[in-house]
């Protein structure tokens, strides 16, 4: 210890400092093992189709299957595994794409009604034994529409994906105060508490066995939980086993028409 003072208050600044770089070593130390576990998942991922690809492929290559309803089954595994693929490498491009995208936003603003209608009318029409009910307020947005088509698409398509024949979804948008609020409700198969705290986990998937009849890849609400972050906004789980979930997603972007029409204006 100094006797002088001025040293004393240098020696402090020296050492709060100190504290402050090994806080952020230890921060850029778990982003990167974080980000080496996601690209050691992902081409796990990725390697698990490809391989059944070529076994499929080979076997057809040997003529090791010559009944016609076999080969049919062997090239529609062969493209239902490709699709797979597709459908990882989309979900990867845009989980990346989240994370390095987040300091720079394209906001606009976003006419919620439409940009919805448009989503549910796309995903309905491979749905038709479940009844759709959207409940969406006329409302705009200070948000990058990307990231709103994301949001509707992921929620709204799980919904769907894991709902119980002639079940029903319901949609509901609207603004509370300054916040955007939206949820989706299903009557489907629900989600057992303790995998409610992991559907957020990157490329986890609730009973991966059952659920390989059910395409996906186990990033949809990851991303949607990024786009939560992006816009510090939140999430809510509710869901019973067996009788259905409802996901509400509140992010504090709601700006009101008005404002819209006189940003209009003047852009005008
Ligand atoms: P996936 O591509 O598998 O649908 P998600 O990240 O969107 O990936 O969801 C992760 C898992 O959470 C899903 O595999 C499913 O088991 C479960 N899940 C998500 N949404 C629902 C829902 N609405 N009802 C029941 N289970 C769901």
């Amino acid at each position: 210890e100094s006797s002088y003072p001025e040293v004393q208050q240098i020696e402090n600044t020296l050492q709060e400092m100190n504290d402050e770089i090994k806080a952020y070593i230890l921060q850029l130390e778990n982003e990167k093992r974080v980000r080496q576990e996601f690209f050691s998942n992902a081409s796990h991922e990725l390697k698990t189709p490809l391989t059944s690809v070529r076994g499929y492929a080979e076997l057809l290559r040997a003529h090791a299957i010559q009944e016609p309803a076999q080969v049919d089954h062997c090239l529609d595994c062969i493209l239902d595994e490709s699709d797979h693929m597709t459908r990882l490498i989309q979900d990867i491009m845009a989980i990346s794409k989240l994370e390095t995208g987040q300091l720079e936003v394209k906001r606009e603003y976003v006419a919620i009604k439409p940009l919805l209608e448009q989503v549910v009318k796309n995903l309905s029409v491979n749905a038709k034994n479940l009844r759709f009910r959207v409940l969406c307020q006329d409302i705009d947005v200070y948000a990058d529409r990307k990231h709103m088509q994301m949001l509707f698409n992921n929620l709204i398509s799980n919904a769907i994906k894991y709902n119980k024949p002639n079940g029903s979804v319901l949609i509901q948008a609207y603004h509370k105060k300054s916040d955007f609020v939206f949820a989706v409700e299903d009557s489907g198969i629900g989600i057992s508490e303790e995998d409610q705290a992991r559907i957020f986990q990157r490329f986890f998937r609730v009973d991966k066995q059952r659920s390989k009849s059910i395409p996906g890849t186990g990033l949809g609400l990851s991303i949607v939980k990024h786009i939560a972050v992006t816009y510090q906004g939140t999430i809510d789980v509710n869901s019973k086993l067996q009788e259905g979930t409802r996901i509400t997603v509140t992010l504090p972007i709601y700006t009101t028409n008005k404002e819209f029409q006189n940003e209009k204006q003047m852009t005008e």
